[in-house]
């Protein structure tokens, strides 16, 4: 059995449902999160809370509820699932109103949902590697918003899985934003790279967890524009989010990265990530 949180209540995830009047159902009008627990701890819970605070912001999406209590409502979620490790999705959406009209009202009480599924894979030590595809970027100029409009990114989705890879990477003018669900790290002659946020990207928790390990270990790092050329080159190439932590790329368009290994600036900073994974305390 699987609680959820709808509106006001926790119930059962069967039970739960919604108007198919709400906005984000009808026009992707809403935002949402993913966050792990690890042994029922929220792995940077003030980060998702903070991230998720300025897209609502941004959208003039008004949640009667303080960070507080949003947080204790993702404990709470959390504490009633059994599973000890688990994915925690938030979705909040602009909520439903009785007739359907793009612009919304200023009243309309906001729908928000919580649930919780098993974190299967949970990071650990493995020589766990993936393959990519590399397409353009079809998608809108508003992509670090953390937005549910994600129609591009269930089709590139799709097409990964049909060409039997994991995950596809976008480039946009020929320079490398990020992957369908995913943020993109690059290593070349020892010094790592990554695109920066005004790439048109989704500013990830976990890449922020990743820049803090390079600052820790004093790792050459740099945010900078990549372009293809530059990637297809790299000797290491890395994707991370939420629910994989950090990955190896080892083969890109069929192509093998470096040495078609998992690298050794990946492993030094992946062992470095499962140790935060190991301390985190909500
Ligand atoms: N970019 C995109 C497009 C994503 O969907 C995700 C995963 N939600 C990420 C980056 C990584 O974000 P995070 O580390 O916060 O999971």
């Amino acid at each position: 059995m699987t609680i959820c949180y709808l509106n006001d209540d926790f119930v059962e995830l069967s039970k739960a449902s919604i108007s198919p009047l709400d906005r984000g159902f009808l026009f992707g009008d809403s935002v949402y999160e993913v966050l792990a627990a690890y042994k029922k701890n929220l792995f940077r819970l003030d980060d998702h809370v903070d991230r998720l605070n300025k897209n609502l912001e941004l959208l003039g999406i008004k949640v009667n509820l303080s960070n507080t209590e949003i947080k204790t409502i993702l404990k709470e979620v959390c504490l009633k699932n059994l599973e000890e490790n688990q994915i925690i999705y938030l979705q909040i959406s602009r909520g439903v109103e009785e007739i359907r009209n793009h612009i919304p009202k200023e009243d309309t009480k906001p729908t928000l949902f919580v649930c919780s599924f098993e974190m299967k894979n949970v990071p650990k030590e493995n020589n766990e590697t993936i393959k990519a595809i590399l397409s353009s970027d079809i998608r809108w100029k508003k992509s670090s918003i953390k937005s549910t409009s994600l129609l591009a990114n269930v089709l590139y989705k799709i097409k990964a899985q049909e060409k039997g890879v994991d995950e596809l990477l976008m480039s946009d003018s020929g320079f490398i934003t990020e992957g369908a669900v995913s943020n993109v790290f690059c290593v070349n002659e020892n010094r790592i790279y990554t695109p920066p946020l005004e790439a048109n990207i989704l500013p990830g928790i976990t890449r922020k967890v990743i820049i803090e390990i390079f600052q820790d270990l004093n790792l050459n790092f740099e945010e900078k524009k990549i372009d293809e050329e530059f990637l297809f080159k790299s000797d290491e190439l890395w994707i991370t989010n939420t629910t994989k932590g950090i990955l190896p790329i080892i083969e890109l368009d069929k192509k093998i990265i470096g040495d078609g290994n998992p690298g050794k600036l990946y492993q030094l900073v992946k062992q470095a990530f499962l140790k935060k994974i190991e301390d985190c305390k909500a």
